[in-house]
């Protein structure tokens, strides 16, 4: 007798969240865009952003070439419609590679 009471009362919460959640899933929907999407979204876009500034400044290495310890030299700007690049010319041994800023004026912290 007990059993079944508590068999009907589970039931009955359960109906009731059911009507409750029919009637509030779109506000649902939007509490979890908000706050959980929109801050994931900046939080995985802040740490895209800070992985790929790293990159380049292992990539720029102070102004050195890792591979033969040249130093690079600001050699042109080329520029398309929606980005720019700066070509560097290692200075010992020729390699020729191209960053998104000019790198001697460039601070991470800033950007
Ligand atoms: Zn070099």
């Amino acid at each position: 007798m007990k059993k079944k009471l508590y068999k009907e009362e589970v039931k009955e919460k359960m109906r009731n969240f059911d009507e409750w959640f029919t009637d509030h899933y779109t506000a649902i929907i939007i509490v979890i865009i908000v706050f959980v999407l929109i801050p994931a979204y900046f939080i995985l876009g802040k740490y895209r952003l800070e992985s790929d500034r790293s990159k380049l400044m292992q990539k720029w290495n102070d102004g050195i070439h890792a591979e033969c310890g040249g130093k690079y030299e600001y050699q042109q700007m080329i520029a398309g419609q929606s980005w720019t690049s700066y070509v560097y010319r290692c200075d010992k041994c020729g390699y020729v590679e191209s960053f998104p800023y000019q790198m001697e004026f460039y601070d991470p912290e800033k950007d």
